[in-house]
């Protein structure tokens, strides 16, 4: 379509952003509205709305590019693993193309956090970035020369499903999680995961945001609390950096707003990497909460016309 514009959307479980990002990379609009939790077809049509909305504010018609939880099976064309499960087995991309009325591209919403930090973002220019959303749930994509490493399968970089590694005695079988498994590294590392963590060890039902503000403030319970998460966190990412090897991993997601994660998880993940020494970058993301739009719009690249 030529348009100097592109639309970006994130699906989330709560809520539907989007923005429009002009030739220079910049967000020009950006609005946001509730997810229609639990109903596919008026998620569609909410998506919709939402496009109409920012067109209207752009005056232009946009290429439109969607994050999504989940992923679309290269098997079926339906989605599959979303934590949103009214998507799954759904054909989303041509219900979505239908309602849009044109080409629509969609992808894993972790590979789009991914696509936006090695893009313009925290990881602008490192040829291999493992992008972690660490929020409701954990996903993870990887982005290799500004490239998302889709996969066979669709699932590259779904770490959040792999179990805990070097698990103790009391981290077993661990609890269950939606996928129908147990122990997977999202019961552990998502938010739910560390305040039912918290609880579990303390009586006390806490938020994760309280959880590291009380760490900081030198609570001894949350302190615990918040080592034990960085240790999980280093033990998964240490099994990351053992497959790919990465330059840079960023994190996503409402809980990569704790700071120390940044100082204490790189000290700790030695104890599990297979290497003398270890040069990848644990990072915050550059675009913060933008990083999911701006990675969905990035589906159209920016060297490519439609
Ligand atoms: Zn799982």
């Amino acid at each position: 379509m030529g348009s100097r514009f592109r639309i970006g959307i994130d699906l989330g479980g709560t809520k539907i952003e989007g923005a429009a990002i002009d030739g220079g990379g910049a967000v020009r609009v950006r609005r946001r509205v509730a997810t229609p939790t639990g109903n596919y077809h008026a998620t569609i049509a909410a998506i919709g709305t939402l496009v109409r909305m920012i067109e209207g504010e752009i005056g232009a018609a946009a290429s439109i590019g969607i994050g999504i939880p989940g992923t679309i099976s290269p098997a079926t064309g339906l989605v599959k693993n979303a934590n949103s499960t009214c998507l799954i087995g759904h054909p989303l991309q041509p219900d979505i193309e239908a309602a849009l009325g044109r080409p629509t591209r969609l992808a894993n919403d972790a590979n789009c956090f991914a696509l936006s930090e090695a893009t313009d973002g925290a990881a602008a220019g490192l040829p291999t970035v493992f992008g972690v959303i660490l929020g409701t749930g954990v996903g993870g994509g990887l982005a290799i020369d500004g490239r998302v490493l889709l996969g066979a399968n669709a699932v590259a970089g779904e770490w959040g499903h792999n179990p805990l590694p070097w698990p103790a005695a009391a981290e077993i079988p661990g609890r269950r999680c939606y996928c129908g498994r147990y122990g997977c590294i999202e019961t552990f590392l998502s938010g739910p995961g560390l305040s039912a963590d918290h609880l579990h060890h303390t009586g006390q039902r806490l938020s994760p945001a309280a959880i590291a503000d009380g760490a900081e403030a030198g609570d001894a319970a949350s302190s615990t609390t918040l080592e034990r998460y960085m240790d999980r966190l280093a033990r998964g990412l240490a099994t990351v950096i053992n497959l790919v090897d990465p330059d840079a991993i960023v994190l996503g997601g409402g809980l990569s707003g704790i700071a120390a994660l940044y100082e204490r998880v790189p000290q700790l993940w030695p104890r599990y990497v297979f290497s003398d020494q270890i040069v990848t970058r644990l990072l915050p993301p550059a675009h913060g909460d933008s990083s999911g739009v701006r990675g969905a719009a990035w589906l159209w690249p920016p060297d490519e016309r439609s």
